[in-house]
Order: C-alpha cells, then structure tokens, then sequence
C-alpha cells in the first residue's frame, strides 16, 4: 500500500480504548475491519432494510450489500489517492451497523419514541454497537476498535451528545463536533461512497421493482446522459428486451464517471490545501469531494431518489407499517422489560435498554416479537 502522508497510518494510531498487543501480520485498521465483520451486528445487516422491506424480494439491497458496496467503492477511490484502504473498508462495512429495522422509517419513530430520553441517531448508535453492545472479548464490552475507525462510524452527531460523548471519553470522537473539525479522509471518503452507492443502487433497485421507469429517469441528467452514451456505444441496447442490459451499462458508467471525479476532483483539493499530515487535514476544510458540477447533478438525482421512490405511496404504505412495529414494541418492552432479552431486560437505562434492543432487531425478528407480543400481523 502506498500511504500517502496525509493518509491515516496505523502505526500512528491514537489507539484502542483498552490496549491490546499488535497483531504479528495485521495492521490494526486491517484488524478493526476483521473484527467488524465477525461481529454479530454485522451479520445482521443481511436482514435490514436498505429501501425495500426485506421480505419484499429476494433481489433488492439489504443494508449488508448496501455496505459491501459503499467499502468496494471507498476502496477503488483510496487507492489511487494513497489512503489507507484497510480503514476506509472497516469503516464502510460498520457505517450502518446502528441502522434500526425498517430503514429510514424505523430510525424516525424510535427517535420520536425517545424523545424525552435523549433520542434517537444512527450514527451514534453505529458507535454505541461498537463500543459497548457488542459482548465478545472476556474484559471489555465493544469491539474496541481504534480510534480513527470509530472517528469515521460518528459520521454525524447532535451538540448534546457530542457534548455527553466528551465528557466520558475526553478528547474522544465527540470532540471534533464541538470544535467544528473534520474527520481524516478515509472517514470523509467512506461517506462519500455511500452517496455514491445508494444512489446507483436506488435507481437499480427502484427500476427492477416497477416503481421508476426509464422514461422517468430520462428527467435526471446524471443518469440520463450515461444512459444516452450507453445507447450510442451499444444499438443492441435500444432493442425490445434489452431494458435491464440499459440499466446495468447507464448505471456502470455513471459509477465510473463518479468514482473518476472523485478522485480528480480530490486530488486537486489535497494539491491546494496542501495537508502535512492527518491533523492538517482535520484542521482543513472538507477535501474529499466532487467537482461542483458533479455535486449538483448528484444533489439533483438525490432528490428525485426522494420525490420517486422514497416518497412512493408503496414504499411509504410499507414503511409506515414498520414505523407502527417498532411504536408498538416500544411501548410493550417499556412497560414489560421481562419481555426483552434478559441482558437488556435488567437494565437500568430502561428507555436506552429498549431502543439498544429495538435498534438491533433485524426486519424479521421484529415482525415476529410485533405478532407474539400483539397477535397481529402486519404483513402477510
Ligand atoms: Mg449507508
């Protein structure tokens, strides 16, 4: 690997929280990634929803392939630009690993349902998982990952609890959100990549669902445009019955044609602000990004994404009724804890015990305690 100066190094680390002896081969972001995906939140992704709910086809993303994607992506963009891969790929494979069942709309109603109890974030429960809720090593709860990982899993934090996270781990991740820092650039290019893939991966799945049409994309200029190239390059394309061979060629390209800028336009960043090292670049503005040109035209394909499909009245009919799953467990576990399991069930943080159990639910064991604890069946 050719590590760039302003890239994370791992032999300059600012550690584990509890010490641990360096492994002979790995390196420690290599052993952070290897601790990630044996973790049992990890396995779970497989059954999260990304957009569509899990058991609505075999074919759509889940939240793991979601992740694979994002990592395979952040990998291809570190490389060139001399960033530690090792990293950038331990942090797109946990960067939803606080994600609650459902999606979006499980995340939103767990966060209404505590309120009056500190809320309700992703990403600070990606952190949360991580650091204490995963039970695997005999001294420590967490995975106990290094610092720069988990620099990149807090993605996004409320003052509040960027305020609460500093004042149990002085100087930790909490700080950078109180002093208006960035994180180093694997963690900003790890969320770039995730830009990038569910935006691909939306239209993917969206179009192979029904519920968008080429027709409809030909509205959005950064799909539009690789879709015309495509029909150039191959008339077989525009053939009856080559419609999926369309998609996939339109959406490879518009991949490549991100991926490309990101890495141009980056690289021209790191050239001006000139970075000496990892602190420089936290000090910096953000570096990681794409041209302003691309930045619009992703913005724009965001936001149809959102008008389409997001807001799609069979998407939005689905969601609502995850939204009513996890209302309706929240109540019950709040009420009966003996329901949970009992590590959670004799908790003293009764609401952050629920939500914890809640948050690490996948779709279908949800639906499942939804129907043994209130007889009914929301989805058949
Ligand atoms: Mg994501």
């Amino acid at each position: 690997m050719n590590l760039a100066p302003y890239a994370c190094d791992p032999e300059h680390s600012r550690g584990r929280r509890h010490p641990v002896a360096p492994a002979p081969t790995r390196n420690a972001f290599q052993r952070d990634r290897d601790r990630i995906v044996h973790s049992t939140a990890f396995r779970r992704l497989v059954y999260k929803t990304q957009v569509f709910l899990n058991h609505e086809g075999d074919l759509f993303r889940t939240r793991l392939t979601h992740s694979l994607e994002v990592a395979s992506l952040a990998r291809s963009i570190a490389r060139p630009l001399g960033l530690h891969e090792d990293l950038v790929e331990a942090i797109a494979l946990a960067h939803d690993l606080g994600h609650t069942p459902f999606g979006h709309a499980g995340q939103d109603a767990l966060d209404a349902c505590m309120a009056g109890a500190g809320g309700f974030e992703h990403n600070l429960q990606s952190l949360r998982v991580v650091d204490l809720l995963e039970h695997r090593y005999p001294d420590h709860d967490g995975l106990n990952l290094t610092f720069e990982t988990r620099e990149g899993i807090l993605k996004h934090c409320s003052l509040a609890n960027a305020r609460r996270l500093e004042a149990q781990e002085p100087g930790g991740v909490g700080r950078r959100f109180i002093e208006r820092l960035q994180p180093g650039l694997e963690a900003q290019l790890a969320n770039l990549a995730d830009e990038i893939a569910y935006n691909a991966h939306d239209i993917d799945d969206g179009v192979r669902s029904g519920l968008l049409t080429l027709d409809q994309l030909d509205a959005v200029p950064l799909f539009a445009r690789h879709c015309a190239d495509a029909q150039r390059a191959h008339p077989r394309l525009s053939e009856p019955g080559s419609g999926r061979r369309l998609l996939y060629e339109a959406i490879r390209r518009m991949l490549s044609a991100q991926v490309y800028d990101a890495i141009d336009s980056t690289r021209a960043a790191l050239a001006a602000a000139a970075p000496r090292d990892v602190e420089a670049v936290r000090r910096a503005a953000p570096l990681v990004r794409f041209s302003t040109t691309m930045r619009a035209e992703s913005t724009e394909l965001k936001r149809f994404l959102y008008e389409h499909l997001y807001r799609h009245p069979q998407v939005a009919d689905t969601t609502e009724r995850g939204r009513q799953v996890v209302r309706a467990l929240f109540a019950i576990y709040l009420e009966r804890p003996a329901e949970m399991r009992e590590s959670f069930a004799r908790r003293p943080d009764r609401e952050r015990a629920v939500a914890d159990y809640i948050a690490g639910m996948t779709d279908r064991f949800a639906l499942r305690e939804h129907e043994r604890l209130t007889g009914q069946r929301l989805f058949t």
